[in-house]
């Protein structure tokens, strides 16, 4: 397998669980369109589990299926295939969404002043803080200022990164 085959397969894994691996990895194998039933037979599954783990992987992009209509029944059939091509493009999505996240961590960050228990380290924000008179509103320990200073210079240093990666991989898609 290659790596942006193992990539494919770790990330599916890590957003869907162990449930997909084995339909993705099947239709990476085989390197062509599959049908449901098809994959069903192979794995020795209920075509129903395999249907609801393609729709799970397809709304995730880790798969696309193509339909015809069977001349017979008048019904879809729908073969399917792994989306490689599209690996990149879901990279690049998770990072803007992490990149996204991390931003509105830092915006909390920076328009906060933060409290800090002695005891369990619980930490809260100054509203918090005062209206609990400024002791921890689970242990009743002084609460003392917090720097967040370190924090946010890790956030920023995260976001940055992040950008530069996504900026490079977006160069790249596009040539
Ligand atoms: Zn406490």
């Amino acid at each position: 397998m290659s790596s942006v085959e193992e990539l494919l397969i770790k990330m599916a894994k890590e957003i869907l669980g162990d449930d997909v691996i084995d339909v993705l990895s099947l239709l990476i194998k085989r390197r062509e369109e599959m049908k449901d039933e098809d994959i069903a037979n192979e794995l020795n599954l209920k075509i129903n589990d395999v249907r609801k783990v393609l729709y799970m992987l397809a709304e995730q992009g880790f798969v696309i299926s193509r339909r015809t209509r069977d001349k017979d029944t008048g019904w879809y059939i729908y073969f399917w295939r792994a989306n490689l091509e599209q690996i990149n493009n879901i990279i690049l999505n998770r990072k803007r969404a992490i990149l996204e996240k991390l931003k509105l961590r830092l915006e909390f960050e920076s328009s906060n002043t933060f409290y800090v228990c002695n005891n369990d380290y619980a930490r809260y924000t100054f509203d918090e803080a005062f209206e609990n008179q400024f002791k921890c509103p689970r242990c009743g320990s002084p609460l003392s200022y917090y720097d967040s200073e370190k924090v946010k210079e890790r956030l920023r240093e995260r976001i940055e990164k992040l950008e530069e990666e996504i900026a490079n991989e977006t160069k790249a898609s596009s040539n």
